[in-house]
């Protein structure tokens, strides 16, 4: 395929330069031209004109076009309006375009018919995506075409005015005609035509995360539970005057979606400071703001340039974002697409956003520079050329070191915290634990037992108090480890699911070798079923030196006017009447 640009200044040469055009390429069928016009002229009259002229020449040549804010042809800012015209040489190839109002028709509707017309047309293998500025966001047209068979490659642009904070724009197209609501496809494909389109950005993420506590569509509402407004008024001084869009614009939210990275730049602050974004963030998201690092994306572009390089284009459409070229100043508005003039012949325009197929889903993007490669037929093996030479900086920006520092700062406090958070949570299970047992300590279950206490109505719960037999004993004839070593025993026992059954239970340290248990939604009988179980288990354990130990235990069920203390003297004087009776037996009270 080969590529021809005319640089559109009036009526005239623009008819003498088309039929040059056509007299130079008579061997080629009409249908075999594509031609897409860019236009930073939105007006109806100057593009209708042009079209009848094209028609007028090539009448049966497809064609489209759309507004932007500039327009680039061989990597370098073009004229006000550009005519790219795409021969295909290879007669298997097609293009069809299609266009669609999304002012009449459901966004649901329109991507079925889109997916249909792929079912119909199995020679489709890239969809050329252009939609005017939407009014909402594009989240849900793009969510429709997920289904697109998942071989084709989808790409494009959203159309713009030169002036990137306006919200108008245009569409055009040889059937479809001037629309200001619409979206044009242009569908290729054929045996021996190859696509392949990446993604560039260099944006990179600046300072800590951020949580997307509320937001509704476009409008993000609240980062970490605070109006969205303030982040950007805290960190960067941003006013939230008409200047807004411009000063943010360098500094757009950074995340995760679909499995790849996304930039989302905000339009406008609110006055309920929530903020307008270019697209949608779900609720839940994780972002960070982000800032235009020039090495980062000096290096990307020659990454990236490798990569289209290899895949030997015949030509290039490049898609880059309208902030892009205000990143670069006008001054030098394409200087970081230049190292790729080398690779092919190229056309494409500055966006209000861009659209990508990643991973079968196609995601709106902004700040972002897309770039799809097209050849037909084989690589040319006898094909070489010098890799791209990318520009680079003799000097790393002031402003790029200073957000190194903030982005290693924020991960170094980032991890402290996270160690912080992970001692506070092992402080506060020390703090209501038993050292010896790991059980609940006495503060802990007598809390426990105040709470059940109090909310108590209908349930039941009961209380079983544990105290070894003889303890003092085991201490004065084999020492305090013997000693220690019965009492993590029976703090087994009492951890045991096997021994308590599954229900919930809460075991604690009384103190000393006394034990109190607390067993929620479990009656009398039940509860004394379970102390009957854990006083067998502890009899027929055997310790190394100490041989065979009992305990006693008392049980006792809380009642309607209990207090801490009642229900607590009570259960005490079971197992007091345990002891008093003999001791290694279970008493109820
Ligand atoms: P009784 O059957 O009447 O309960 O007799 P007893 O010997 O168990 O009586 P008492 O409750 O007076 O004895 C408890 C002993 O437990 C006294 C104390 O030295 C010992 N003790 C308390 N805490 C610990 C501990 O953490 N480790 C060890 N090894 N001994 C402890
Ligand atoms: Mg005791
Ligand atoms: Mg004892």
């Amino acid at each position: 395929m080969k590529q021809f640009q005319i640089t559109y200044t009036n009526a005239d040469t623009f008819l003498k330069e088309l039929l040059t055009l056509k007299e130079r390429s008579e061997t080629n069928k009409e249908t075999n031209f594509l031609f897409q016009i860019y236009s930073t002229i939105l007006e109806e009259e100057p593009i209708h004109i042009l079209c009848q002229i094209l028609e007028q020449v090539f009448p049966d040549a497809p064609y489209m076009g759309c507004s932007t804010s500039g327009n680039i042809t061989d990597c370098q800012l073009a004229s006000e309006i550009v005519i790219i015209c795409t021969i295909f040489e290879n007669a298997d190839t097609k293009v069809k375009i299609l266009q669609y109002d999304t002012d009449s028709s459901p966004v649901t509707e329109i991507t079925k018919s889109i997916i249909e017309e792929t079912r119909q047309n199995q020679w489709v293998n890239a969809i050329e995506l252009y939609c005017t500025i939407p009014e909402n966001s594009t989240t849900q047209f793009c969510a429709g075409l997920t289904d697109i068979r998942p071989d084709i490659k989808i790409f494009g642009g959203i159309s713009c005015s030169e002036d990137i904070t306006s919200s108008d724009s245009i569409v055009f197209s040889k059937n479809g005609g001037y629309a200001v609501k619409s979206v044009v496809l242009i569908l290729y494909g054929g045996e021996q035509f190859y696509v392949e389109a990446i993604k560039i950005t260099g944006w990179k993420p600046l300072g800590r995360n951020f949580h997307v506590t509320k937001s509704n569509g476009r409008i993000l509402q609240e980062l970490d539970g605070i109006p969205a407004y303030k982040v950007y008024q805290k960190y960067l001084k941003i006013q939230n005057d008409e200047h807004f869009f411009y000063h943010t614009l360098e500094f757009p939210m950074f995340y995760e979606h679909n499995g790849t990275t996304i930039l989302r730049v905000p339009v406008a602050s609110n006055p309920d400071n929530s903020i307008t974004m270019s697209s949608d963030i779900e609720v839940n998201s994780i972002v960070r703001i982000s800032y235009g690092d020039p090495a980062t994306i000096i290096d990307s572009i020659k990454t990236a340039g490798l990569e289209i390089q290899k895949f030997q284009p015949d030509i290039l459409h490049i898609f880059s974002c309208a902030a892009r070229r205000t990143f670069w100043t006008s001054e030098e508005p394409t200087y970081e697409i230049e190292p790729l003039k080398e690779i092919a012949p190229s056309s494409g325009f500055f966006s209000h956003g861009e659209f990508l197929r990643t991973k079968e889903k196609l995601n709106q993007h902004n700040v972002t520079l897309v770039i799809a490669a097209m050849r037909e037929g084989n690589k040319k093996n006898t094909y070489h050329k010098n890799s791209v030479q990318a520009k680079s900086l003799t000097k790393i920006p002031l402003a790029s070191r200073l957000a190194n520092f903030i982005s290693a700062t924020s991960l170094e406090l980032e991890e402290t915290n996270q160690k912080l958070a992970k001692m506070n949570e092992q402080l506060k299970q020390t703090s209501i634990t038993d050292g010896l047992t790991g059980l609940y300590n006495r503060k802990e279950i007598q809390s426990r037992i105040g709470e059940r206490l109090h909310c108590m109505k209908d349930d039941i719960f009961c209380v079983i108090m544990l105290d070894i037999d003889n303890f003092k004993q085991v201490n004065d004839t084999y020492g305090h480890q013997e000693g220690d070593n019965v009492i993590i025993a029976l703090a087994k026992i009492l951890q045991d699911n096997h021994v308590l059954g599954t229900q919930s239970f809460s075991a604690g340290r009384w103190g000393g070798e006394e034990f109190m248990l607390l067993l929620p939604d479990c009656g009398i009988d039940h509860a004394q079923t379970i102390a009957e179980h854990i006083r067998q288990c502890f009899a027929n354990t055997t310790y190394q030196q100490a041989q065979n130990l009992t305990v006693s235990i008392g049980v006792s069920q809380a009642r309607e006017h209990d207090t801490l203390d009642s229900l607590c003297v009570r259960v005490d004087e079971a197992l007091y009447d345990a002891k008093q009776s003999g001791k290694n037996k279970v008493v109820v009270r």
